[in-house]
């Protein structure tokens, strides 16, 4: 079974480094022609982290990422509210970190490029952002047998879907 990714976002990646993993082809297409680390600080928790480090991911992470012991809050004026330990320390198997969403983007890009199939944008079957209706043609012509939307347009993917399914079967 082959699976089409449209978007290769955080999500993107890991859904497709998962599958790869698991010995099933994917390809990945992105719409920006160039990736650049891009974003916020935003936390791991643990969870995530079993999912991150069963790709082999952790040292990497752990070199530009910062462990959370706990989490402190404060009101506007200082004053002391409310602690909680987070990750190993509050007896998870794993760690929470707090990392930059762009070098997290970055690592799993770097790992895709090494491990999979990712389209080039001069690539005849890669294609711009906010075109899942093109995509899904694409995709469904050239035989995957699953489309996974991972760009925050899973609704619109679905949409498309259907109006490809109507069409092709009126
Ligand atoms: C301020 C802020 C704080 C956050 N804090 C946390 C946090 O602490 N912990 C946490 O887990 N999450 C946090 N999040 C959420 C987290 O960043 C997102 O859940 C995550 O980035 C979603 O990943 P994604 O791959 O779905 O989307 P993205 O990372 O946005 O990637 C989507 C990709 O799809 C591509 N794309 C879009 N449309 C198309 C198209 N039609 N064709 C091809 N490619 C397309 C885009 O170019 C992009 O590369 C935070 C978000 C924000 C904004």
């Amino acid at each position: 079974m082959e699976t089409a990714i449209i978007g290769g976002g955080i999500a993107g990646l890991a859904f497709a480094l998962a599958l790869h993993q698991r010995g099933l082809a994917c390809t990945v297409y992105e719409g920006v022609r160039e990736v650049r680390e891009v974003g916020v600080g935003i936390t791991l928790l643990p969870h995530a982290m079993r999912e991150l480090t069963a790709l082999g991911l952790l040292d990497e992470i752990c070199a530009v990422a910062i462990e959370n012991e706990e989490s402190v809050f404060y009101n506007r004026w200082g004053q002391y509210i409310y602690r909680e330990p987070r990750g190993r320390h509050a007896g998870h198997e794993h760690p929470e970190f707090g990392i930059h969403r762009g070098k997290l983007h970055g690592i799993l890009h770097r790992a895709a490029l090494q491990r999979l199939h990712m389209p080039s944008a001069g690539d005849e079957h890669a294609f711009g952002g906010g075109l899942p209706a093109g995509c899904v043609q694409q995709g469904l012509s050239q035989g995957f047998q699953a489309l996974a939307g991972a760009g925050g347009q899973a609704q619109a993917l679905g949409r498309h879907v259907l109006v490809w399914v109507r069409r092709r079967f009126a």
